[in-house]
């Protein structure tokens, strides 16, 4: 489940890297991804473990019908909390 709101969030976030930056055509994007932990669906915030396979399709699936279609995303596991977009490639 994290993975997929998580994908969501990412994208958002490079929108915004996007227009902050007035950035065009990006080619790739990496992401580091730690323990996320979130509150959903009337659950107290808690962690899950994260499936790399889930995000990637998640990404790639909402990525499709936005100006992020062919963005590839480099995602990394670390040690730690939370996520960041670490690189943005043009
Ligand atoms: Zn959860």
């Amino acid at each position: 489940m994290h993975d997929f709101i998580l994908a969501k969030e990412i994208i958002d976030e490079l929108k915004k890297i996007v227009q902050e930056k007035k950035l065009e055509q990006i080619r790739s994007v990496n992401v580091e991804i730690g323990t996320i932990a979130l509150v959903h669906d009337g659950f107290e915030e808690h962690t899950e473990d994260i499936s790399l396979e889930n995000l990637q399709f998640g990404l790639q699936s909402i990525a499709k019908n936005t100006e992020f279609s062919e963005v590839k995303f480099n995602i990394k596991k670390v040690a730690g909390e939370n996520w960041k977009i670490t690189n943005v490639e043009v």
